[in-house]
């Protein structure tokens, strides 16, 4: 095929805008970037080669080279890896495949990037990075399988433009070419690149070569010096996890935990371990301190690298590691494991079992311990991926208490932004409290003022405030040390064995108020009863214990979904002098009318004091302005 000039989307247009007009501080990340990228085509050929025989190792090794032309100003980064057919160069370096684009854009508007361009890397979008430093990129590539005919050039200016033409190419894989910038000349000088290597490149498994120039001692006489060239490997490709923790520095583990994740803020913690026995694996894992963008996305990617005795079999898998735990990140290097493993293999495979169970072990053992010794460093990690973490209580049954103990949450004895444990609740629990309580809701100065926490407050019993909507989705039905997590605006409540006893024998005083509130109420409720949890207020509405929690059904019905109408029960204080007087009312027999509205005015207190909108607003609007005026000419009597 001839050549061919195309377009870039319009996204691509957009980022290559900002990079060369935006971003003007460390641009030496670009050869990172184009590094990582060499290292990832590498990884894919040699874990084709084992099941493709067309794919084979070159006879100098798997290998990525960089090499300079002073004279033309160009610098190349080289691999042997997978390469490239001619589709797959303009889909890969015509579109952005990643999810984050959106996000991108976001953090570029927010000056994120512009102050921390290492989020590249994390975005997805690395290879356009060296538009930051050239103005020309050239791209031949071959894909590895095929024959020498089968070459692809790409070359872009960065403009929106980019040209596709079939060429030869004698080797495998792919040679970016950079047309560097005059002003960016310092890219090909042989200390500048090892320095830039040695910081971001160290750890990459495969050799990355350079030719320099080196004074040796002439063969021929001994007296004299010559210049002669040879390669030089630039990084020190130490499997960083098999090395034993003592000789590890942190500045190396740290140096490690960027290249697998892409985030310049260090670690939270570093979990480094080595299984021996039936099923033989070293486990280097990273607590990370920053959430990812995309951690809620159906497309992040999860797990650990998995690698079989060195050779990288996959840079992310998910069997290692249970989806609560995602945010982990490291790598896993198996002795035991076939090195053809496929996911099928994965999916069903013992030995793969008994690593997740181990590294989840190991990572909920360390969040435990840290949140003991280190309370301020784990909140921090808390803050970023508590929501994450609660899924397991959900998620995992088995594990559930353990990770029940890990979570944090404000109440009604903190501070806003203080955080209580269950544990410490339980330590705290009063004389006959029988059950954890909570409340969910979207304010904490809301919740604080809620009537359903009255009885509590006058009890000094302590309860959580819970702002996550899916705490009581999560937490309804949970024990946690033989204590039931009870939602206080659910169930029958009863703070303790006298209270009970009075309401007991308050049942039959207010038996016909009740019988009359059913039958005025009946197609809004499903039952009407006396509360033990009102204090001041005169009633208000609650859900059976099992039923949906009304802050989780709105935000459902928000969300458009399509929920059964759940009729509540409305709870009326037996204390109050409002229920007392209606009460004093029916006894007298007198029923009619007015009695009829009060219910019904009753009933819209309840609504408005959970937060729904009252039944028929008109109508209360009008009954309570009568009443007032009522009350005025009454008191001017
Ligand atoms: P990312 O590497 O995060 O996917 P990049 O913009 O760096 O994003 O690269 C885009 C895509 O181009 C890669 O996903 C890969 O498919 C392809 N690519 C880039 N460099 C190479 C290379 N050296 N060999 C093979 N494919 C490459």
């Amino acid at each position: 095929m001839a050549i061919e000039t195309l377009e870039f989307r319009a996204e691509v247009k957009q980022l290559l805008d900002l990079m060369i007009h935006s971003l003007y501080s460390h641009k030496e990340i670009f050869l990172r970037e184009l590094i990582s990228n060499a290292s990832d085509a590498i990884d894919r050929a040699r874990y084709e080669s084992l099941t493709d025989k067309d794919i084979a190792e070159d006879q100098n090794g798997w290998k990525i080279r960089i090499s300079v032309d002073k004279s033309a100003g160009r610098l190349m980064v080289s691999d042997n890896g997978i390469g490239m057919t001619r589709d797959e160069v303009v889909k890969a370096l015509g579109t952005i495949a990643h999810s984050g684009t959106k996000e991108f854009f976001e953090a570029l508007r927010n000056k994120d990037i512009k102050v921390n361009p290492e989020l590249i890397g994390q975005f997805g979008v690395g290879f356009y990075s060296s538009f930051m430093v050239a103005d020309r990129v050239t791209v031949l590539s071959r894909r590895a399988g095929s024959g020498s005919k089968n070459g692809v050039k790409w070359e872009s200016r960065g403009d929106g433009l980019f040209t596709v033409e079939d060429i030869e190419k004698k080797g495998k894989g792919t040679d970016v070419i950079l047309h560097l910038k005059d002003d960016e000349k310092k890219y090909l000088d042989e200390w500048e690149i090892k320095s830039i290597v040695k910081k971001y490149s160290d750890f990459i498994e495969h050799p990355i070569v350079m030719e320099v120039e080196r004074e040796k001692q002439s063969e021929l006489d001994k007296t004299k010096k010559v210049n002669i060239r040879e390669d030089e490997t630039l990084n020190s490709q130490k499997a960083l996890w098999l090395k034993d923790r003592s000789e590890i520095s942190e500045e190396e583990y740290n140096e490690f935990y960027r290249h697998v994740s892409h985030d310049l803020a260090g670690p939270a913690r570093v979990i480094h371990y080595r299984a021996e026995g039936t099923n033989e694996f070293t486990a280097l894992l990273y607590i990370p301190s920053r959430k990812p963008f995309d951690i809620f996305y159906k497309e992040f990617r999860i797990g650990p690298a998995l690698y079989v005795k060195r050779v990288q079999i996959m840079d992310h898998c998910e069997e290692l590691i249970p989806p609560y735990l995602r945010f982990i990140k490291g790598v896993v290097d198996s002795s035991d494991l076939p090195l053809n493993v496929s996911r099928e293999i994965l999916q069903n495979n013992r030995q793969v079992e008994v690593i997740r169970k181990s590294l989840t072990k190991k990572v909920l053992d360390t969040l435990g311990e840290m949140k003991k010794n280190e309370f301020d460093k784990y909140l921090g990690f808390y803050r970023e991926f508590g929501k994450v973490l609660k899924e397991g209580v959900h998620l995992d049954y088995a594990r559930r208490e353990q990770i029940a103990d890990l979570l944090l949450f404000e109440s009604t004895k903190t501070e806003e932004g203080k955080y209580r444990t269950l544990q410490a609740y339980v330590d705290d629990m009063k004389d006959g409290q029988e059950d954890i309580y909570y409340i969910t809701g979207t304010s904490r100065s809301d919740l604080l003022r809620s009537p359903y926490l009255e009885a509590f407050k006058a009890k000094g019993y302590e309860v959580f405030l819970m702002l996550d909507e899916i705490d009581d989705f999560i937490l309804g039905g949970l024990e946690f040390k033989g204590k039931k997590l009870k939602s206080a605006v659910k169930g029958d409540i009863s703070l303790d064995k006298s209270e009970k006893e009075d309401r007991e024998k308050s049942k039959d005083r207010y038996k016909k108020l009740v019988v009359f509130m059913k039958e005025r109420l009946k197609d809004e409720v499903k039952d009407v009863r006396l509360s033990g949890r009102l204090m001041d207020s005169p009633c208000c509405l609650v859900s059976e214990e099992g039923d949906p929690d009304p802050n989780m059904e709105r935000l459902l019905k928000a969300m458009g979904q399509d929920l059964p109408a759940v009729k509540r029960i409305l709870e009326i204080n037996p204390v109050h002098p409002l229920i007392e007087a209606m009460n004093k009312f029916v006894e007298r027999d007198v029923k009619g009318a007015a009695l009829e509205e009060y219910v019904d005015i009753l009933y819209d207190q309840a609504l408005l004091l959970e937060g729904s909108k009252p039944k028929d607003p008109v109508a209360l609007t009008k009954a309570v302005s009568r009443l007032i005026v009522e009350d005025l000419e009454h008191s001017a009597k």
